[in-house]
């Protein structure tokens, strides 16, 4: 198939200072879970990207040397020559296929916390870290600490050089680099020539881009990441005061511009507050100001949208993090006129979440992330069978449709049956609430590829109970009837069921479902995740009254992972939404929910209205598949999957899909076990 005409433009080379990118498909430094102990697993994953016809291919943040240790975060480091040699492999990796490779190398400042190389954090000024809760304070850097750094950065632009880098990156984004620190007067209280006005606030900036322009030596192009617009209350550093100004101050000292808005939790703003695009307002001036190249970011998914970018002259070259964890074929899919097989990113930051649990990535749309090498999954080609098989899929959600398409793609037999009137099963429902449209993406992409494809049936209204199995002729069933959610009160803090809810209390389920809710609403959220002030918006937008009860002292804590926790708490506010932390139910009577403060155990003024809706747990759909065991046939070739075994992120619903179908195919194995990363025993 061949490129649209409408999207060539897309796949125009572009220079960049000495080096020129294939196309204009930028994969931006992203934060991969990977520490340097997993080198494999980060060459793997960047390897895919190149594979799948990304221009250019970023290492994520990378410290420069000790003095930047973000202890506990999988950052990437560059501290001397014995960093270098993966680092070469990475390269070599990601340029077999024609790709540019990228090193966004940084000194994390006053974000550091030193914790485990006894360092002291450095700072233009002495404050504690960016990390309130951490017992932690920074020196203000004297004028030898200045030098030192600057020698610092040299160096390590030095060995980015010798790894073979094409671009190496001067990095003052996020509110997380000691040069944004030094140019913000919120941190930076210096009287000398780097504190103080502007000039003075950009000194460092400018400096460290004019030594890694030198010791770049014309073989590597050096990129500038910088936010345009930091959200944070009081900052001047906005796309209409000193952002600008930096712009205006560095335009045509880089070789490329790459502009995003500050903090992380905007930068990565989620589907649930951010359009596709939506920085444009805030980086859109920048190209107007240089004439090097601009790259920025947006959750760009759609070849229209990204065309619109370049024709409207925004930008020249198209970010993609997300995107491209997402779908790491997305260019080469719009290059090959595959436009509707792209697997769009849904926007629910579970990739952020498992960065910040240390962890390799994680993706809602995409289950072969971070196992490239370690599983040898690969996102698009999977191992086409000689012996065809048939398949029996019960439950056509995220578990069912993934299982279901990923054998069809295997050449095997799919019957897929739901008893639904459409499929989708909880990403169907949910992606009807409030700001989750997006996540009907999950079934929308695994639908069209079964649609069409004509080894997969699909029967919707169709109940199978485990008498019909054997009219399938199904050689293997898969049961993935999913899980619904509980009406007890049972959940993360109450382990038994809740006096006067059975029978009494709505569940996510009745509301998803249709069922009439009459205000004031009363929502138990001991949860902690999106369904409980998901739920609370969508009522106060229907005009209910609407208290939200969460056991937790912090709402949505588990939010914080996705980067949405304070905008949740902002925009509930906002809507006038009653919020009960640290406030656990003891029971609901007489529409009353009868509470006592968590921490100690004191009742609290009880919570009247007329309705009340428990999000506390959900429970496993396993009578079909008890009734297939009890009647004692297809036993040996039956699986369970999904929210049936254990019910829980979709990501992780998709994930079981993935692995089971992979399992049948001879790909995986039932142990779980993969390829690890092996330590170097010193004699
Ligand atoms: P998961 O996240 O594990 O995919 P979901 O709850 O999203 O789980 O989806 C389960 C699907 O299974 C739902 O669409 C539901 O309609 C369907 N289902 C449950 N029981 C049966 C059954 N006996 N026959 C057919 N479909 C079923
Ligand atoms: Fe997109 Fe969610 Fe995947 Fe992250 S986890 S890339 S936000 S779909």
């Amino acid at each position: 198939m061949t490129t649209d005409p409408r999207y060539g433009i897309l796949f125009d080379p572009i220079k960049i200072g000495p080096v020129t990118a294939p196309n204009r498909f930028y994969a931006v430094p992203h934060a991969t879970g990977h520490t340097p102990m997993m080198p494999n697993g980060s060459i793997g994953m960047r390897a895919m990207k190149a594979e799948g016809g990304w221009g250019v291919v970023c290492m994520q943040l990378a410290e420069i040397d000790p003095s930047s240790d973000i202890s506990n975060l999988p950052i990437e480091k560059l501290w001397d020559e014995t960093d270098v040699l993966s680092h070469r492999r990475m390269v070599e990796r990601v340029k077999q296929h024609g790709s540019l490779a990228a090193i966004e190398l940084a000194h994390t400042g006053l974000r550091s916390r030193n914790f485990s190389t006894g360092m002291p954090v450095m700072a233009p000024s002495s404050f504690p870290i960016l990390k309130p809760e951490a017992p932690v304070h920074a020196k203000a850097m004297d004028k030898s600490d200045i030098k030192a750094f600057r020698r610092s950065h040299r160096a390590a632009v030095a060995r980015s050089r010798q790894a073979g880098y094409d671009i190496v990156y001067v990095y003052a984004a996020h509110d997380a680099s000691l040069l944004w620190h030094f140019l913000s007067p919120m941190y930076n209280l210096r009287s000398d020539e780097y504190g103080g006005s502007f000039e003075n606030r950009v000194r460092l900036l400018r400096e460290v881009l004019e030594d890694t322009m030198d010791a770049a030596k014309g073989e590597m192009a050096v990129a500038i990441r910088f936010a345009v617009h930091d959200f944070k209350h009081g900052s001047v550093i906005t796309y209409d005061k000193e952002g600008r100004y930096v712009v205006e101050a560095l335009a045509e000292i880089p070789d490329l511009w790459d502009v995003n808005v500050a903090g992380w939790s905007r930068d990565s703003g989620t589907s649930r507050f951010d359009e596709e695009g939506f920085q444009e307002k805030y980086t859109s001036f920048v190209k107007r100001v240089t004439t090097k190249p601009v790259v920025g970011v947006g959750r760009f998914t759609s070849p229209d949208a990204m065309v619109s970018q370049i024709r409207r002259g925004v930008l020249d070259l198209i970010g993609g993090a997300r995107p491209s964890i997402a779908d790491p074929f997305l260019p080469n899919k719009i290059k090959r006129g595959r436009i509707e097989d792209i697997r769009e990113c849904i926007g629910c930051n579970i990739c952020v979440a498992s960065d910040a649990y240390s962890v390799p990535l994680r993706c809602t749309q995409n289950p072969t992330i971070s196992e490239e090498w370690r599983r040898n999954w690969h996102p698009e080609k999977f191992s086409i069978s000689r012996q065809i098989k048939a398949a029996l899929i019960v439950g056509g959600g995220p578990a069912g449709l993934e299982c279901g398409h990923v054998l069809a793609r295997a050449g095997h037999q799919v019957t897929l049956a739901d008893k639904a009137t459409e499929f989708g099963g909880r990403v169907a429902r949910e992606s009807r609430l409030k700001g989750l449209a997006a996540w009907g993406r999950v079934r929308d992409h695994r639908l069209y590829l079964l649609q069409q494809m004509a080894n997969a049936s699909l029967y919707l209204e169709s109940e199978i109970s485990a008498a019909e199995i054997g009219e399938f002729d199904a050689e293997q069933v898969f049961v993935a009837t999913g899980a619904s959610w509980r009406n007890d009160g049972v959940g993360r803090t109450n382990f038994r069921p809740i006096p006067g809810f059975t029978g009494h209390v709505l569940t996510p389920d009745h509301v998803m479902n249709g069922h009439e809710v009459n205000g004031p609403v009363v929502i138990y959220d001991d949860d902690h995740y999106y369904m409980g002030n998901v739920l609370a918006a969508h009522l106060v937008a229907l005009g209910h009254e609407v208290h939200l009860v969460c056991p937790l002292p912090i709402i949505a804590s588990w939010m914080g992972y996705t980067l949405e926790q304070p905008r949740v708490v902002a925009s509930l506010h906002a809507a006038g939404v009653r919020m009960y932390p640290n406030t656990t139910a003891v029971s609901w009577s007489g529409g009353e929910l009868n509470v006592v403060r968590t921490d100690i155990a004191e009742p609290t003024d009880a919570i009247r209205g007329a309705t009340l809706i428990c999000v506390t747990s959900r429970s496993q759909n396993m009578a079909l598949y008890e009734d297939i065991i009890a009647r004692g046939e297809f036993v040996e070739r039956l699986e369970l999957l999904g929210d049936a075994v254990a019910p829980g992120l979709i990501q992780a619903a998709v994930l079981s899909g993935h692995q089971k179908a992979r399992l049948f195919m001879g790909e995986s194995n039932r142990e779980g076990l993969f390829l690890r990363e092996t330590p170097v025993l010193f004699a």
